[in-house]
């Protein structure tokens, strides 16, 4: 099937990202832009994925289970599950590899763990933005090993992107690279290169997608289908 997907939305849990972002408003403009596979990427912290995770079930929405996690060098990787579990305790064992700064919600922002429908039901504690202490190098294999697909964010972009922040874009074997603009057609013929939004407000969603020929919404057809994207 023809499927158009956004793997890279923040619900309200991000720091950085709009209170409204409920899960029940991301799946409602998910649908109103005709995408048809959604992921929510908070940074390192899962705790809105179980309330996601019944926002899609109740509109037939298909999804996958993530979160953006920040290395110790700060740059930002995709982690992307087709099981809330996995999901659940790959993003636990990230959150602990957070520094133990508690968010200041007047400086960065609420971190607010909400129901379906947007009402708190607690507050992540660490500051979410932080990189946590685990290296570039060693989180790519961690994600993989964990059973999710793994893209470097923005791999373009100044702010935490793997290009500005290591000096070059290590060949580890991503699932696919997340690009903001052009891509060295090097970079494109050896990694797929994806699109998504990087959402924080309900109008972000969908500003980027990227099309796919796709199986089904789990990690293994999705890889096979992110290899046709493959500049040849
Ligand atoms: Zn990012
Ligand atoms: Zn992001």
């Amino acid at each position: 099937m023809n499927a158009f997907i956004d793997f890279h939305i923040h619900s309200c849990l991000s720091p950085c990202a709009a209170l409204e972002m409920s899960p029940r408003t991301i799946v409602a403009r998910a649908k109103a832009a005709r995408l048809d596979c959604i992921a929510l990427t908070d940074h390192s912290c899962v705790e809105n994925l179980p309330a996601f995770q019944q926002a899609c079930a109740e509109a037939g929405m298909a999804c996958l289970y993530g979160l953006e996690a920040s290395t110790a060098e700060e740059v930002h990787v995709l982690c992307l599950f087709d099981n809330l579990k996995l999901a659940l305790d790959f993003g636990h064992m990230i959150y602990s590899h957070l520094p133990d700064q508690p968010n200041d919600p007047e400086l960065f922002g609420e971190q607010p763990i909400v129901t379906v429908d947007g009402k708190v039901t607690g507050f992540a504690g660490k500051l979410l933005i932080n990189g946590t202490d685990i290296s570039f190098f060693d989180l790519v294999p961690m994600a993989l090993e964990a059973g999710a697909l793994c893209i470097p964010s923005h791999i373009d972009r100044a702010m935490c992107g793997a290009i500005s922040h290591l000096g070059f874009l290590p060949g580890l074997p991503y699932d696919a690279v997340e690009a903001v603009g052009a891509v060295d057609p090097e970079i494109a013929s050896r990694w797929p290169v994806v699109r998504f939004s990087d959402s924080h407000h309900p109008d972000q969603i969908a500003r980027r997608f990227t099309e796919i020929e796709t199986e089904a919404f789990t990690v293994p057809a999705l890889r096979e289908a992110f290899r046709g994207l493959l500049l040849k």
